[in-house]
């Protein structure tokens, strides 16, 4: 494949999504969505740091996510070890994410992956309480481990 015309096109889809948002484009959010836009599993903020620490200190790549998650560029998913983990969303807007999708994390190969089709179960509260979010984390073997 023609590398450059892949970098290019990678640089107009992160061009597109920071001005969808009214983002400025910076060294800082261009570096952290390639990240997003190369992968297909969640990253957690260490992953993070670690492939953006050479450029970039720690104060300026959580500002950079925490500007994401406002503007509905990524969303976080709670995860069992108190490691917080980033994904890319689909359609959400700024304040209003619509991640309703399960996530699914691998007990093989540690990745996190979001299952954009998989909508999390309707559930039915006792009277007297009210949901806000629901977040469903199914463990198990994803389909890269998984023997067919
Ligand atoms: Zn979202
Ligand atoms: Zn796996
Ligand atoms: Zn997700």
């Amino acid at each position: 494949m023609d590398v450059l015309a892949t970098t290019k096109s990678l640089d107009n889809k992160i061009g597109s999504i920071l001005r969808k948002k009214n983002l400025s484009i910076t060294d800082s959010r261009k570096k952290i969505l390639t990240l997003f836009l190369q992968g297909t599993d969640a990253l957690t903020h260490g992953d993070i740091e670690k492939k953006a620490s050479d450029k970039f200190d720690r104060v300026t790549i959580y500002r950079t996510l925490q500007t994401f998650v406002e503007k509905g560029i990524v969303h976080t998913i709670p995860s069992t070890d108190n490691s917080i983990r980033y994904a890319l969303c689909n359609d959400c807007t700024e304040g209003h994410h619509y991640d309703d999708h399960v996530h699914f994390i691998c007990s093989n190969c540690n990745t996190t992956i979001c299952l954009d089709d998989v909508v999390s179960p309707a559930i039915e509260l006792p009277a007297g309480y009210s949901m806000q979010n629901v977040q469903v984390i199914i463990n198990g073997i994803c389909n890269n481990c998984g023997i067919e």
